[in-house]
């Protein structure tokens, strides 16, 4: 089986599913109790929560661990901002779970602006800057798109708000970005910053995020005070140990990856080829993701296809919903017909060079298949 659908889940590491039992068997101890087994426990959550600082370029003390990036996420919209008179700036390119906190906050009376996308599925930088004014309370860019890859600027962006309004608070959505570009959080200079880590090799249900130091944010669970009193309930450390580990493997992993190292350009370049193809969402330096918009197929028909012979890939996020269409494709101007042609291949540290071009001539082998015996 060849997995290409890494944007939507990873395969946990070896090595963190072990830290997760370890940490379910011989260290099952509640973190927040006071005899020795117990502080060991609680030193263990914190030394995972020291590596998971030193890998992604924060203070320790920046990082809240929730349950996914979806609470974090909600986290920012519904506790995070503080001008509760102020503008609310997202782009269309933003996850769900951004998106519908701020139409949330919207049919509570917010003034949600919405920043266009570029075709190429870029945040269009000046439409931003126009957007941003002296009331704008909170702006939310997404990292590195889920559904195309294209990795916005976040450094510029963040110049390019507090220019105009240095106070307002900004977010960026770091589910693909996290480690899959060359920035630390702390050095793109966000205010918050959410992650998730079942897209990094370690389970689903464990995420955090980041809280610029010296930032207040109210707290999402109140409770025993646990995570810096502002996420209390008993930390999942099973999950924490396991991101912990999967963080660090993923980073040592990196520089003899073939996602880091020019895969999506040889897929780009095969598929560029050939007939029928276009690449959805072009970039310098987007490595993780390709969107391919697909002549005169459906993308469920042929994800099925590939199914049956041992291709994974994806077809948009997993929670756009096909009934729904693609709301961020065609923020980049894509028809309806065009969209129901996009598939989506991701990738992660352990993808092949062979594996990917193997299930790269697959597709195209089904595609022509498909071609030839239905007409859309
Ligand atoms: N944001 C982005 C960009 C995502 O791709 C995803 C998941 O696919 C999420 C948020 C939600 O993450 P989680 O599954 O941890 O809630």
């Amino acid at each position: 089986m060849i997995y290409l659908d890494n944007a939507a889940t990873t395969r946990v590491f070896d090595n963190a599913v072990q830290a997760a039992e370890r940490a379910m068997t011989t260290d099952f101890f509640n973190p927040n109790a006071t005899y020795k087994s117990a502080v060991f426990v609680n030193d263990n959550l914190e030394n995972a929560r020291k590596q998971i600082a030193a890998v992604v370029g924060a203070r320790a003390d920046e990082l809240v661990f929730t349950s996914c990036a979806t609470e974090s996420n909600n986290w920012v919209f519904n506790n995070g901002i503080k001008n509760k008179n102020g503008n609310i700036v997202i782009s269309a390119g933003e996850h769900s779970s951004v998106y519908e906190c701020a139409m949330q906050l919207k049919s509570r009376g917010y003034d949600v602006r919405i920043a266009p996308l570029t075709r190429n599925g870029y945040v269009d930088l000046c439409k931003l800057e126009e957007l941003v004014d002296k009331n704008t309370a909170l702006v939310s860019i997404i990292h590195v798109s889920n559904e195309t890859g294209v990795v916005n600027p976040i450094k510029q962006i963040v110049q390019t708000v507090r220019a105009k309004n240095e106070k307002t608070l900004i977010h960026s959505d770091g589910v693909q970005g996290m480690l899959k570009t060359t920035d630390g959080i702390s050095g793109l200079g966000v205010d918050y910053y959410s992650a998730s880590a079942h897209k990094l090799g370690a389970p689903k249900g464990i995420g955090l995020l980041y809280i610029r130091h010296g930032l207040n944010i109210s707290p999402l669970l109140r409770g025993g005070g646990q995570e810096h009193g502002l996420r209390s309930g008993t930390q999942n450390i099973p999950y924490i140990m396991s991101f912990a580990s999967a963080v660090k493997e993923f980073a040592d992993s990196l520089a003899n990856c073939a996602a880091a190292n020019g895969l999506r350009r040889e897929l780009c370049g095969y598929f560029g080829g050939k007939d029928g193809y276009k690449v959805i969402g072009e970039g310098p330096d987007n490595g993780f993701i390709l969107c391919l918009c697909i002549n005169g197929i459906k993308a469920e028909i042929l994800q099925n296809v590939l199914h049956d012979r041992g291709v994974i890939i994806g077809k948009g996020a997993a929670c756009s919903g096909s009934k729904r269409g693609n709301r961020v494709l065609a923020a980049m101007g894509l028809d309806a017909r065009q969209i129901e042609g996009c598939v989506r291949l991701s990738f992660f540290v352990d993808t092949t060079k062979q594996d990917a071009m193997r299930a790269a001539e697959i597709i195209n082998n089904s595609v022509q298949e498909l071609r030839s015996k239905y007409v859309r």
